[in-house]
């Protein structure tokens, strides 16, 4: 099973991912959990790059980057892991490329979904949760964690807003695949929306 969360900075995509896997294993499942960018050894240097040059890197070139990162991260950890009956629990994936440099900066979401697809081999997640928050809810809770600081200043409001609202799109384009999750909700109460869909995939 591929899982993967997607959703805008401090949605709660990391704790989310813990959860699941914490459930995963309380049913016996082999779980793998990682992320994008960085989930390999090369992933984290070129999370390193992309993040030190961000606001100051062609979007092409970033968009590259990211999916050169995706694909050997795809080649290297999540397929074998899926292929040997683990379930991969993954933070950001595809979406988050379509989002951040599809509608975020200035590439066309269909360019950017397409060369991921190249990248991964079109590798397709079973489900999708996508944690949907106001974007100054996710400043408050980034800002309340200290973490992701220069994030805050390098991009604006209004490309968080355009990052949210394509997210959503994709969603609603994809029903089967997203659940959307109100993330304003209480962290049990996300965590049991997200346990009851996992149950339903699960019986399929
Ligand atoms: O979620 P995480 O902290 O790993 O993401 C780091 C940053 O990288 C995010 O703030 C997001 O702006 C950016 N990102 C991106 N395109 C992706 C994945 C992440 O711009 N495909």
């Amino acid at each position: 099973l591929f899982v993967t969360l997607e959703g805008g900075d401090g949605v709660g995509k990391s704790t989310h991912a813990r959860r699941i896997e914490a459930w995963m294993r309380d049913r016996g499942i082999e779980t793998v959990r990682t992320r994008e960018p960085g989930g390999t050894e090369l992933g984290a240097e070129i999370r390193q790059i992309v993040l030190h040059h961000r606001g100051h890197i062609d979007s092409r070139a970033e968009a590259l980057l990211y999916a050169a990162d995706r694909a050997h991260h795809v080649a290297t950890v999540v397929r074998p892991a899926l292929e040997r009956g683990a379930c991969v629990i993954q933070d950001r994936y595809i979406d988050s490329s379509v989002a951040y440099q599809g509608a975020g900066r200035d590439l066309g979401s269909d360019d950017v979904r397409a060369l991921s697809e190249w990248a991964t081999r079109e590798l397709t997640p079973h489900l999708t949760v996508l944690l949907d928050l106001d974007v100054a809810e996710g400043r408050r809770r980034m800002l309340a964690g200290r973490s992701g600081l220069d994030r805050l200043e390098a991009e604006t409001v209004a490309f968080h807003e355009r990052v949210r609202h394509t997210f959503l799109g994709v969603a609603a384009l994809e029903p089967e695949r997203f659940l959307v999750v109100d993330a304003s909700r209480p962290q049990d109460e996300v965590a049991a929306r997200i346990a009851e869909r996992l149950e339903t995939l699960l019986a399929a």
